[in-house]
């Protein structure tokens, strides 16, 4: 069997043309309106770390790709986590601002969690504060992480079957497999979370009809995880010795049993940055009442 390759490229840009559209719209309808604010994502760097810097910068370009703007704040390595949280609590009132973001890693004398729990739960569009984790976790209307939402917009894109689908999750992290297994249990999966204690995983995965692998270790979901017919949706970005990027699935067996998957890169990773300018278009609409 072929799998069929899911390309998060391509679902990417289909997305990003829509949400470019919507934003046109907004911006036709708040023409003439002096209290017209467009929809805005804050983006907080702290420190220079190369890799942060460059997410900083994609994230931002893809703001201006569709309109939305978007606010850099770039404090120092230094910055004390009062200055840090002072900032998010200005930015948290301000009008123009409906989404926030301060990228992780932060420097270590910075708890992270107390940022997390600074950021306004309505403006936290990557969807990692409590608030929001817990009203995902009981089914309620919130924002969701970016990496989860945008495995789901896969499976959704393709036009898979997710209600009453056996699907394992190999991860139970908070950012990424935590929160994929609640939005498959929205959809009504029957799901399983799997992990580094897990026994017998390969026979735990392979009763799935749909398996996401979000584990970080490459290429380690074979072909013998895989039930034939199987959806695979590989999150991991692992960089090799090679200097490329891996997923955690051993990709040339997996396409031999599968019936479709995510390749790495451009599977799951596009779909990142472009759930966080739909998490910062669905804080928008509901902020200013749009919905
Ligand atoms: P993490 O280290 O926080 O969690 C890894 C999970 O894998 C853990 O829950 C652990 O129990 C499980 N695990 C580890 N070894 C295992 C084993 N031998 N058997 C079974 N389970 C095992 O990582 P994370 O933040 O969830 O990220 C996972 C992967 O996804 C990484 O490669 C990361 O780079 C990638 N990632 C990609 C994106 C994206 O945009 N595509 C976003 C976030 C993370």
């Amino acid at each position: 069997m072929s799998a069929t390759i899911i390309s998060g490229k391509e679902v990417s840009a289909q997305l990003r043309a829509q949400m470019a559209e919507e934003v046109r719209h907004i911006y036709e309808e708040g023409h003439g309106n002096k209290n017209f604010c467009p929809p805005g994502l804050a983006v907080i760097q702290v420190g220079q770390d190369p890799a942060s810097s460059i997410y900083v910068s994609n994230k931002k370009k893809a703001c201006e790709q569709v309109g939305i703007v978007s606010f850099g704040y770039a404090l120092e390595e230094t910055a004390s986590q009062e200055e840090l949280i002072d900032l998010i609590e200005e930015l948290n009132h301000d009008p123009h601002v409906h989404g926030i973001l301060c990228q992780l890693p932060l420097p270590a004398h910075i708890d992270e969690f107390s940022v997390i729990c600074a950021i306004a739960p309505e403006k936290d569009v990557d969807g990692f504060h409590p608030v929001n984790k817990g009203l995902l976790a009981i089914g309620r209307e919130c924002l969701v992480s970016c990496t989860p939402l945008g495995c789901l917009a896969l499976l959704k894109n393709q036009g898979i079957q997710i209600s009453g689908k056996r699907c394992v999750v190999i991860g139970r992290s908070n950012i990424v497999g935590k929160p994929v297994s609640q939005l498959m249990l929205a959809e009504n999966a029957t799901v399983t979370i799997a992990h580094s204690r897990t026994e017998d995983l390969p026979a735990v995965c392979r009763e799935a009809d749909i398996l996401i692998a979000a584990i970080g270790k490459a290429g380690f979901v074979t072909k013998d995880f895989i039930k034939p017919g199987a959806v695979v949706i590989d999150v991991g970005i692992n960089r090799g010795a090679d200097g490329k990027v891996h997923g955690d699935v051993d990709f040339e067996g997996a396409c031999e049993i599968a019936s479709a998957i995510t390749p790495v890169p451009g599977g799951v990773g596009p779909m990142t940055i472009t759930m966080l300018l739909q998490n910062t278009l669905h804080a928008y609409r509901i902020l200013t009442g749009r919905q």
